[in-house]
């Protein structure tokens, strides 16, 4: 089902996935797939970040997930790293595998050692070429706190407008913990006269080193004052930094629900515990009035 098509009836949770490594990473996914499609989310995506003879992975994956789960995957497709040629064979491909939302996003520099193999350099390019099978329903990536190469904020919203009029139909924004910079995000973008639904990204922080490393890729991220004081207090004791940082992403997305916020997308890092935790709290809210 096309995602703008669920979002139009409720609001939406969904998971993201990366195609796993290794046999224990694969047997870790299955787990994590297996216990968050009991939460029954609206959709699941999966990443593109493979390079060489694997970089098709993640439509094996969207397969296995399709087929074994039943879930809806999301296939991410990125102009580094992919030809005009891979990106129209991806595309017949996730079709014929009866994908039909595909994410198209410019993709991460750093996670190739050329990027130089790619006909596109712009998000943009790839929602026209999908936009021209009339197959799929598009969405692209908004950055709440600006994506680290724009100029400026306006100027990368700009930029975002330009996709959606090109026929992005949903955006899904990069990670961020400061709801009052998404909230400022979500008016400045509806102001540009970008209508379409504005999925927020969430990323429970589970472990401290790696989320420093992630930061060094998404550019400044506004951390609020609270969650730098877990950070402070519990840097030796990891079981007590994990509570509270978990405590501190249901009370991010609780809030965002409360403020009209359509949909949730969970980066999971194929990981099912905090994402269950988080889960419980967010349908234990949903019971109370005005929720
Ligand atoms: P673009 O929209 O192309 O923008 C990139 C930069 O170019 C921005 O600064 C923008 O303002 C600027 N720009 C755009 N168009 C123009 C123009 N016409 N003229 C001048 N400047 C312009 N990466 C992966 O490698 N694999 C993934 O699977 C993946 N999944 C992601 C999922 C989500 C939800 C998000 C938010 C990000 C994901 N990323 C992934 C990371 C993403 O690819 C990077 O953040 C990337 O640096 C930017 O992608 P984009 O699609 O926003 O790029």
């Amino acid at each position: 089902m096309k995602i703008t098509d669920i979002l139009k009836k409720k609001k939406t949770f969904s998971f993201e996935f990366f195609p796993p490594k290794d046999e224990k990473g694969l047997e870790e996914l299955s787990t994590t797939i297996r216990e968050l499609s009991a939460l029954n989310p609206d959709f699941v995506s999966v990443t593109d970040s493979d390079r060489g003879s694997s970089k098709y992975r993640h439509l094996a994956l969207s397969k296995v997930i399709k087929d074994k789960t039943g879930l809806n995957p999301m296939l991410h497709l990125t102009c580094v790293n992919n030809t005009r040629k891979e990106i129209t064979s991806a595309l017949e491909n996730a079709e014929e595998l009866g994908i039909e939302n595909i994410l198209a996003l410019r993709g991460d520099m750093g996670n190739f050692e050329n990027p130089g193999n790619s006909d596109f350099s712009r998000a943009e390019d790839l929602v026209r070429i999908i936009g021209r099978t009339g197959r799929f329903c598009v969405g692209v990536a908004g950055h709440p706190e600006k994506h680290p190469e724009a100029a400026t904020l306006q100027e990368d919203v700009e930029n975002l407008k330009r996709k959606t009029d090109l026929g992005g139909e949903f955006i899904i924004t990069q990670l961020f913990f400061d709801n009052e910079a998404f909230f400022a995000y979500r008016d400045l973008i509806r102001a540009e006269g970008i209508t379409v639904p504005l999925v927020a990204g969430i990323m429970p922080v589970t472990n401290l080193k790696n989320f420093e490393r992630l930061l060094l890729k998404t550019g400044a991220i506004r951390i609020p004052k609270s969650l730098r004081e877990i950070m402070e207090n519990h840097k030796n004791d990891k079981e007590a930094f994990l509570k509270e940082s978990l405590a501190f992403s249901a009370g991010q997305c609780l809030e965002l629900l409360k403020n009209g916020v359509e949909a949730i997308h969970f980066f999971t890092f194929n990981k099912s515990a905090a994402a269950k935790t988080i889960f419980k709290e967010l349908l234990q809210a949903r019971k109370e009035p005005g929720f």
